[in-house]
């Protein structure tokens, strides 16, 4: 039996090179000599596809990147043959591109080895994509287990239901529905409800509910914990109501507002060391160039969804327009003005239009500060309250993040992982902000909790007609919330449009290598795989021509090296930066189709069919406006953006 940790770089000695580490293994449990378990760790390397796999035998932890670093786990966990791998969350710490390819190699891997799998996640895309069978826990008990095709088709126990109606799938829109939340949170196991654990939680609980129920086989291969099973099989009782956003819903024509932000050839680079060769060139150092010249625009009330892996510059892009870093050259117009130099030297009334809610609530929370005296700060100081004035405005922003007025009175070390992220966004809101950029302000939550949080954003936006810059990798999550999209790669953005363009070609290669790559939890469901081998260059040594074209499945040749691809338009408001023509794109992308979600997505009786059928929006006539015009300008600055 071998594990593969959740974290490579934790599982990995950082002084030993990763070559002897494998080699280690082999030489304590089969006693190989020297070049036989050489030879071993090689051909292992070579399975789990690293590339330069005899160069990697003799690099260090540190110098691979985190894909490379849980192949080479990967590859320890199989060098003894195996009859049983245990992956725990192997993928949940690596980008959505970098997972899809861990994932193909660990179903292939194992399907080669003829070795069972035990595959513990909270990700149910991932779960579709890779097995058989599942079984789903709460609170230390099996509420429900069975074959993947059958418990996703349909599901038994409320909890599954709530689970799998929490995950936003593509082309989930939050103007049609809400997502389906789980009220309340996990007991604390040192005190377990008496009867059923999921009672306080299951929006089914009867009298019955406080004995503990059985657990139960509804069907050869399939058991389930929940004494009302039959009523959910027979669809006598609903978990799935229809769920309501309370946002409204707008046609694409009306989408247009006036503009709030307007981001014009910004760029962010970073000085670095200069490397030996430059010091023999006596040449200067290359900088690091994280954002290199980038326009965007953001109109009042709106999202604006920016995509990309880890090192496209997403993030430095949102701290220099928040201004928690200086920019190297652009502008950054809020509302027709300017705002300049850094968080310091911007005035009180900036401040206050423009704030951010972070990836990791956790972190951005003082612990010695109360909810309440957080709250309470940006009310006195940018919104210019009295203090008792203050107090009233914290009731009322923790009543609209659903919080009690007793969380007022708690530290942060009191709240679970979504209150902190309630609280940061209450905090975010308190001075009335014109725009608020969300920094993945759901990766670090559970899904059940991750909708709630959403669902949330969603009804604020709405209420407080306030302007989202909404940065995530997960390209689901953002087409739920976000209007727009833009997408970016090192550093420069390669396709802008509508929010609901996203799942439907033409998409930019790198665009359709993201969306590919989405685990999609409906095992059903076959989307056209689209993998990036290759990892994403050093920004200090920037590709020439296209910057993608290192790793671009859909290479045309030289030109793709040589010349700065042309942004083509689609003329509904969808821009690709390529060299291959728009319809040649949608030609190629044929099948990588992803059909939007009308209604609740389970609790079906019959497992729905694969969904391939081509989706067109109504998109003639969109009106020309402030985004129609910062995309001319866009188109006219060329090559920068
Ligand atoms: S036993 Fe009752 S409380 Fe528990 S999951 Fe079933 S309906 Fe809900
Ligand atoms: S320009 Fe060439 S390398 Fe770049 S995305 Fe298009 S096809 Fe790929």
């Amino acid at each position: 039996v071998n594990m593969v940790p959740q974290n490579p770089s934790a599982a990995l000695n950082p002084s030993i090179r990763v070559g002897n580490q494998v080699a280690e293994i082999l030489r304590r449990h089969e006693k190989l000599d020297r070049s036989a378990t050489r030879d071993r760790v090689l051909d292992m390397f070579q399975r789990v596809q690293l590339a330069d796999a005899a160069g990697v035998l003799q690099r260090f932890p540190h110098e691979l990147s985190g894909g490379m670093q849980q192949r080479v786990v990967v590859a320890m966990a199989l060098i003894t043959s195996p009859r049983l791998l245990v992956l725990d969350e192997p993928t949940t710490s690596l980008d959505v591109t970098t997972e899809a390819v861990i994932l193909d190699l660990v179903r292939e891997l194992i399907h080669v080895e003829q070795a069972g799998a035990l595959y513990v996640t909270h990700n149910l895309g991932v779960v579709a994509q890779v097995c058989d069978r599942v079984v789903v826990m709460y609170a230390g008990e099996i509420m429900e287990d069975g074959p993947v095709n059958d418990l996703f088709a349909q599901p038994l126990h409320p909890y599954t239901i709530g689970l799998l109606n929490s995950v936003p799938r593509p082309g989930q829109d939050k103007r049609k529905a809400g997502l389906q939340t789980i009220a309340g949170q996990p007991p604390a196991l040192r005190d377990m409800p008496q009867g059923c654990v999921f009672a306080p939680r299951c929006p089914l609980a009867i009298d019955i509910c406080n004995t503990h129920p059985p657990l139960e086989q509804p069907a050869e291969g399939r058991l389930v914990r929940c004494h009302r099973w039959q009523e959910i099989a027979s669809g006598t009782v609903s978990v799935s109501g229809k769920r309501q956003t309370g946002v409204e819903a707008v046609a694409i024509a009306d989408l247009q507002r006036e503009p709030l932000l307007d981001v014009h050839h910004l760029a962010k680079h970073f000085p670095v060391q200069r490397t030996l060769i430059e010091l023999l060139r006596r040449e200067p150092p290359a900088p690091l160039r994280a954002v290199d010249g980038v326009n965007l625009g953001v109109q009042k009330g709106r999202t604006l969804g920016l995509v990309g892996e880890s090192g496209s510059g997403k993030t430095t892009l949102a701290r220099v327009i928040i201004g928690l870093e200086d920019r190297t050259g652009g502008t950054i117009d809020l509302l027709g003005a300017d705002i300049m130099g850094d968080v310091h030297q911007r005035p009180k009334e900036k401040l206050a239009q423009l704030q951010m809610v972070f990836q990791n609530p956790q972190n951005s929370l003082n612990p010695y500060l109360t909810v309440g005296q957080a709250l309470r700060r940006p009310l006195i100081k940018l919104a210019g309250m009295k203090r008792g004035e203050a107090d009233r405005e914290v009731r009322r922003l923790l009543e609209a993040v659903n919080l009690r007025p007793e969380y007022a009175r708690r530290y942060p070390n009191e709240l679970s992982g979504g209150e902190k992220q309630r609280v940061a966004i209450a905090r975010a809101f308190a001075s009335d902000p014109a725009l608020v950029i969300c920094d993945e302000p759901v990766s670090s939550l559970d899904v059940s909790v991750q909708a709630a949080v959403l669902n949330l954003l969603a009804r604020l936006q709405d209420e407080e007609d306030t302007a989202y810059l909404f940065i995530s990798h997960d390209l689901a999550v953002v087409g739920y919330l976000a209007d727009y999209i833009a997408v970016m790669y090192l550093g420069q953005l390669f396709e802008v449009g509508y929010g609901r363009d996203m799942f439907t070609p033409p998409l930019h290669p790198y665009t359709e290598a993201l969306v590919s790559a989405i685990p999609v939890p409906d095992p059903q469901r076959q989307v056209k795989r689209v993998r990036l081998t290759n990892d994403v260059p050093n920004p200090r040594d920037m590709p020439t021509g296209c910057r993608f074209h290192t790793r671009c499945p859909r290479k045309i040749g030289a030109i793709c090296e040589q010349e700065l691809p042309p942004w083509r338009d689609s003329g509904q408001g969808h821009h690709i930066r390529c060299h291959i023509p728009l319809d040649e794109l949608t030609e190629l992308q044929h099948g990588l189709v992803i059909q939007p979600e009308e209604e609740p997505p389970v609790q079906r009786r019959t497992p729905r069919r694969a969904r391939l059928a081509l989706v067109a929006f109504g998109l003639g006539g969109v009106a020309a406006g402030a985004w129609r015009l910062w995309l001319e300008r866009m188109r006219r600055d060329g090559g920068g953006t």
